[in-house]
């Protein structure tokens, strides 16, 4: 019988060794938790045109309408909890399999499911945050979430006046510089690059990947549907992410028990 899929990415995490393994995630991690990923059926665009960067700087009705979606959205984040996916990839951190986490997702899953902010890049930035884009005033979502349901629609910073955003990067917004350097040396540095849950077509996060391959490291892609990078990777399954990670993580844990 040929091995499962779970088996053979137990066996590239393992290969991989100490600290080898770099996870790049994307929304289909977290559908599993019940949060719509983008693009499949019944995903967030199919229901949201998306409110570009521009659109949302130079028009408030813009910024109205994006803080009511956000009661809805980040209702549903609040309301979510890390699945069995997200919890082999925080066991695998835990040891020291997994050197960090590469995430386009704004849910702050990983970090609910045990891993420290310092091992999660948040390319996309995170729903739990919003800042004033005049002076850097940091506030809390759900602070700002009360003030509209008290009736400021298009609530402005307490401290200068300023426009407010949620910490998310809209299309036409650049990424965070910071958080995409310490994603490239991750990702530079990893024998293995664990794909989770991605359609690879967001730019510039989907061509991070290849990184890895170029410095002669392997790719696993974990997704339901088809990618780019398909052709180019040691492993692709599309059995549910939680399903595959979760056999994958019970698999490399027997073996390190067997050793002890
Ligand atoms: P995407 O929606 O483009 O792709 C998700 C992929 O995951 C799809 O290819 C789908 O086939 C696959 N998938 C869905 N459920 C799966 C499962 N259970 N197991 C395996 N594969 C599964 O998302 P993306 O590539 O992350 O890019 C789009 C953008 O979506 C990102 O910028 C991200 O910030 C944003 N986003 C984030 C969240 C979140 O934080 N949870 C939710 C929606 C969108």
């Amino acid at each position: 019988m040929p091995p499962t899929d779970a088996a053979r990415l137990a066996a590239l995490v393992r290969a991989a060794g100490a600290g080898g393994t770099v996870v790049f995630t994307g929304a289909g991690v977290s559908t599993e938790s019940g949060i719509p990923d983008f693009r499949s059926p019944g995903g967030f665009w199919t229901r949201y045109a998306p409110i570009g960067y521009r659109d949302f700087m130079a028009d408030a009705t813009m910024r109205e309408e994006s803080w009511r979606r956000g009661l809805h959205t980040y209702g549903a984040i609040v309301a979510a909890a890390p699945n069995p996916a997200h919890r082999a990839i925080a066991a695998w951190w835990r040891g020291g399999l997994v050197a960090g986490v590469v995430t386009q997702n704004i849910d702050g899953l990983h970090q609910r499911a045990g891993l420290p902010d310092a091992a999660v890049v948040e390319l996309h930035g995170s729903a739990h945050r919003v800042q004033c884009l005049a002076c850097g005033a940091l506030y809390d979502r759900p602070s700002v979430q009360a003030r509209i349901l008290n009736g400021e629609a298009v609530p402005p910073c307490l401290v200068c006046g300023g426009i407010l955003k949620a910490t998310t990067i809209s299309f036409g917004q650049p990424l965070p510089p910071d958080a995409v350097a310490t994603a490239e040396g991750l990702l530079r540095r990893a024998r293995l690059c664990l794909i989770v849950g991605s359609s690879l077509v967001v730019y510039p996060a989907a061509g991070l990947p290849r990184l890895t391959l170029a410095a002669g490291g392997s790719l696993a892609i974990v997704n339901a549907t088809e990618t780019h990078l398909d052709g180019l990777a040691a492993l692709v399954s599309r059995e549910p992410a939680g399903q595959v990670l979760d056999a994958a993580a019970r698999a490399l844990a027997a073996t390190s028990d067997e050793r002890i």
